[in-house]
């Protein structure tokens, strides 16, 4: 084994090769090339099989990535796969999409010794490419019928794994979502660039294959209400996201110039599907100017350069080392051309409420420490400034907005669930995912939604076995 790994000192840390920012801002196709299997092995032998991984400990589903990096560079990449898989339901949703440098990556043992990562999630990526294009990935395969039923609402990562898991445990299982399509943001939300479309599509139709119902444009509160469904289910998982776009707070801010995030890269998204761009939604030509530090900032940021944007600002409030988006993604959006504009925020929009024309924007240092920890921003006086704007998009974060009777919530807006069981106030309906933690990650909701599932089957057991009992009496 050790002939096989340990490359970390002579071999450098490669990614798999980027598309030129030239090129890859004509379109909307993902920015990195697959590895070749050469290059995986030889980047998977830079591992140096810790005792005690660090990266698993970092990764929310544990993955058991020591093992299959070490099949990987052994070339035995069939079992890699099967083992990634074991431990999580989109391997190569998460190989692309994670932020690695918070989580895995960012804990490798090579990294903190200044060799470099190990790059865990191109070789998750590359894996379970792989196992598609050489037929390894399984059709779902229900177990025995238990004759229980389980509604999921929403379609969205943790909606998906815990389907996915109930089905395989023998229930019948019915999706429900307000979209036509199945995926939550990662289909609608999450750019082409970073996350093509076909990939999402090709899980939901395995899940569709494997017998999960899908009831599509259907809204919980609309078309049925949370109660209803749990009368008709065994359980009800809540998996409904978080939406509820947060405002900005500034004069002018109500001019049809100035769109929500979600809004516009929803929009954007549904192009991919044939559908046509709403002209408020299409910045081709228009000066736009994006308020916000995170990784829905940076995506509306590169959407719009690829829609032919005359030019791309992002105003952040905070400075570069403090900005809640990944390095990796601002690193994106600058080779694309993208100008940062730090420690700068909003005081206005100018223009009239059906066009913007500008932002006036207030210069800021940081401050002390708030409660938290974080240094707070302070505006720095008479240093305001005037950014062109055709186009202003709000990236501010978004709050939860489900609510049912009966069903608790915490003073932020969230479904509160006990975490030891993924259980609301409400017997029989369990919540994971965003709805529960707040804007999160696609990892954490994968994480919850596999909790959550295993939890509502040791629920649906005992009440199998109490209905046994009462019918024995
Ligand atoms: P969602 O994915 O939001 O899915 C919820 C689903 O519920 C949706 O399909 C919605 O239509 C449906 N729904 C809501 N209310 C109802 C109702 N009343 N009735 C029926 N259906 C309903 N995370 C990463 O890890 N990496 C990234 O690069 C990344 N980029 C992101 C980019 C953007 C623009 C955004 C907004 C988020 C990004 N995230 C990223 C975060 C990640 O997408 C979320 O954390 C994750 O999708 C949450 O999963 P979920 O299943 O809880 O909810
Ligand atoms: Fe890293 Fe995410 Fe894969 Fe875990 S799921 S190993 S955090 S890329
Ligand atoms: Fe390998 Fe790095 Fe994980 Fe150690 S921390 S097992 S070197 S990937």
């Amino acid at each position: 084994m050790a002939e096989r790994m340990l490359k970390f000192v002579t071999t450098p840390r490669a990614t798999p090769p980027k598309r030129d920012a030239g090129a890859r801002t004509g379109d909307f196709h993902e920015i990195y090339a697959e590895f070749i299997d050469q290059k995986a092995a030889e980047q998977a032998s830079r591992c140096s099989q810790c005792g005690v991984p660090f990266c698993q400990t970092h990764c929310p589903l544990h993955n058991n990535i020591p093992d299959w990096l070490r099949m990987t560079a052994a070339g035995r990449l069939e079992e890699a796969y099967r083992l990634s898989q074991a431990t999580n339901s989109m391997p190569e949703i998460c190989g692309r999409i994670c932020p690695q440098d918070r989580l895995c990556e960012g804990n490798c043992v090579i990294e903190q010794s200044g060799h470099g990562t190990v790059t865990i999630g191109a070789v998750e990526k590359y894996l379970t490419d792989k196992a598609w294009e050489e037929g390894w990935v399984q059709p779902l395969v229900a177990g025995p019928d238990r004759g229980r039923s389980v509604g999921v609402v929403g379609a969205g990562p943790a909606g998906l794994a815990a389907a996915e898991r109930l089905r395989e445990l023998g229930y019948a299982v019915t999706v429900y979502d307000r979209h036509d399509r199945p995926g939550g943001l990662l289909i609608y939300g999450i750019p082409g660039f970073k996350l093509e479309k076909d990939v999402v599509e090709r899980r939901t139709t395995r899940l569709a294959d494997g017998g999960i119902a899908f009831r599509l444009n259907f809204e919980v509160g609309r078309d049925a209400t949370l109660a209803e469904l749990r009368q008709k289910h065994d359980a009800v998982l809540v998996a409904t996201g978080v939406y509820k776009a947060r405002e900005l707070e500034a004069p002018g801010a109500g001019s049809q110039g100035v769109v929500p995030a979600l809004d516009y890269l929803v929009a954007s998204n549904r192009t991919a599907f044939g559908e046509p761009l709403p002209a408020g939604l299409d910045a081709a030509g228009k000066h736009v100017v994006v308020v916000g530090g995170g990784d829905t900032a940076m995506d509306c940021v590169r959407t719009a350069v690829r829609q032919g944007a005359a030019s791309v600002t992002c105003l952040y409030r905070r400075d570069r080392a403090n900005m809640p988006g990944s390095v990796r993604e601002v690193a994106h959006a600058e080779e694309e051309g993208v100008i940062f504009e730090w420690l700068a925020a909003p005081r206005a929009v100018t223009g009239d409420a059906l066009a913007a024309a500008g932002v006036v924007a207030a210069r800021m240092r940081l401050g002390p420490p708030d409660a938290t920890g974080r240094q707070a921003p302070e505006e720095v006086e008479g240093a305001d400034f005037e950014l062109k704007a055709d186009l202003v998009i709000k990236a501010l974060g978004f709050d939860p907005e489900f609510s049912a009777p009966g069903l608790d919530t915490t003073r932020w807006g969230t479904v509160k669930a006990d975490f030891r069981n993924m259980q609301t106030s409400i017997p029989g309906v369990f919540a994971a995912g965003d709805i529960v933690r707040g804007a999160s990650l696609v990892v954490w909701a994968i994480r919850d939604g596999r909790d959550a599932a295993e939890a509502i089957h040791r629920y649906c057991q005992a009440h199998a076995s109490a209905d046994a009992l009462m019918a024995a009496e």
